[in-house]
């Protein structure tokens, strides 16, 4: 990029929100993925005005522009492989309002998932969209990835809580999607459709939310298995007894072991598995459904259960499950979190499948899963700098993938496509659906400036 053509961008938002230092440059040229590439230029907006200047002068200038929240996306979705400029909207940080009689959060996009949930509950609300990473992620990276979560079994994704969307396009103008009703079928869902569009179609610069009344009662329960067997036994038993928890959360030894190990918790190193509980409702038939599961987990090979008397003890059980990811993390120096995920009965054969196909390769591997919808974290752990190493994870992804789709599944349950999947869409999608989706691009963005050399 010439550097008359950067003074042109930065001038937009004003030389402190702009950078082409190498060392900023260094820290956006890689997400929570293994791949990394430099931009030319790093910006901030900080309105929809300024997105959409910025947008008309790449556009004019065929600039590529890569938006970005928090970078926590694990599937090389924010490195701009193509250089060009890295949109940063984590300045654009704002709860606009919070409006309780209709239930709804109208956010910019670099609100952090954490602050909104906890602005929300503040006022009795809940927003349930909880990736575990909402300690860091943006709404508008949730949105952009149509986040899911533990809670996601009983409340779905962040596509549930959509109502509508301000989005700039490729080529400046501002589109308006959706409204603050619940009920709205008017035209083409324009705002699904911009969920989970991985910074391709447009960049979004504010997000109306639908909320809930936070649960009157919550009750968090931890099991720990001698078999994994009987721990998504556990599973099946409990999903078919007509409870539907908020969570329902497994790790394995491996797993465990690793968060033991850096974070000193208490966790049981000698189990095969643990299953994480919580369920909501009313203190009145909450009770009942506690117990049932309890009974349940009795009738298992469960070597010790705990439930949490308080929000504080629930809290410390939860801690376990939210540290997985980062303890896996510290093990070697790079890893890659898989997402596939199979129908719920094929969970256990997944698991076992991918633990078998990381053994074949001699890799290590530490598994997680949203148990309750069969969302599956294999989390192979290893050194980049080992190409030998690395070709045997590509192999072992590959290998997943393939058993998944085999199994029924999909390439990915919450984590997205980026860069990680971008070889394996046509397994999934068949020529129909390509040619569809590359459709839907070139009408929203023509010459492909947006996020380019991802899925599409
Ligand atoms: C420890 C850990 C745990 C995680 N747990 C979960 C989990 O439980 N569930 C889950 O779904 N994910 C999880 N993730 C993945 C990740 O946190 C989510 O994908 C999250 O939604 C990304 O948000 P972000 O702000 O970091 O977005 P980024 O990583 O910055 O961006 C993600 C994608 O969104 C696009 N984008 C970002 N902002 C905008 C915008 N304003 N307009 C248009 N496009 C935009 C980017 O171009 C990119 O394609 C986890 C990640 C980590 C590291």
């Amino acid at each position: 990029m010439k550097d008359e053509l950067k003074r042109e961008l930065a001038s937009i938002v004003g030389s402190d929100r702009a950078t082409d230092k190498p060392e900023h440059l260094v820290a956006y040229s890689y997400d929570a993925y293994t791949e990394e590439h430099l931009p030319e230029l790093v910006l901030f907006p900080e309105s929809t005005e300024e997105v959409s200047k910025i947008m008309k002068v790449a556009f004019r200038e065929s600039v590529p522009v890569t938006p970005r929240g928090a970078g926590t996306n694990l599937a090389g979705e924010t490195i701009p492989v193509r250089g060009g400029v890295v949109l940063c909207l984590t300045r654009m940080d704002k709860i606009l309002s919070i409006d309780e009689q209709n239930l709804i959060a109208i956010v910019q996009p670099g609100v952090i998932n954490m602050d909104l949930q906890k602005a929300v509950e503040k006022l009795g609300l809940m927003y349930p969209p909880d990736p575990a990473s909402w300690a860091a992620a943006t709404i508008g990276g949730n949105v952009a990835t149509n986040a899911g979560g533990p809670r996601t079994l009983k409340y779905g994704v962040t596509k549930d809580y959509l109502l509508g969307l301000t989005a700039v396009l490729a080529n400046g103008d501002v589109l308006k999607t959706g409204g603050r009703t619940i009920k709205n079928v008017t035209g083409y869902n324009l705002t699904t459709l911009l969920c989970g569009s991985e910074g391709t179609l447009a960049v979004i610069t504010e997000i109306t939310v639908r909320l809930v009344a936070k649960p009157r009662a919550t009750r968090t329960i931890r099991a720990d298995f001698q078999s994994l067997d009987d721990c998504s036994d556990a599973v099946a038993e409990i999903m078919s007894a007509g409870i539907v928890p908020a969570a329902l959360e497994l790790m394995a030894r491996y797993t465990i072991n690793a968060v033991e190990k850096a974070f000193n918790l208490g966790l049981p190193t000698d189990v095969e598995g643990i299953l994480l509980i919580e369920v909501h409702g009313y203190p009145e038939t909450l009770e009942t459904e506690v117990s049932r599961i309890e009974d349940i987990l009795r009738g298992k090979d469960v070597t010790n259960m705990i439930t949490a008397q308080d929000d504080a003890e629930a809290e410390r059980l939860w801690l376990a499950r939210r540290s997985a990811g980062p303890a896996l993390m510290r093990v070697r120096p790079n890893h890659i979190v898989e997402d596939v995920t199979v129908p719920v009965s094929q969970l256990t054969t997944m698991i076992r499948k991918a633990l078998e196909i990381c053994h074949n390769h001699g890799l290590e591997v530490g598994v997680f899963a949203h148990a309750g919808d069969g969302n599956l974290h294999p989390c192979i752990v290893f050194d980049r700098r080992d190409e030998d190493e690395y070709k045997r994870v590509e192999a072992a992804c590959e290998e997943m993938v393939h058993v998944a789709m085999a199994l029924g599944g999909t390439l990915s349950g919450e984590h997205g496509i980026g860069l990680a999947k971008a070889p394996f869409l046509s397994l999934e999608m068949d020529e129909v659906a390509l040619r569809v989706t590359k459709g839907i691009k070139d009408l929203f963005d023509p010459t492909g400036i947006l996020n380019p050399g991802k899925f599409v």
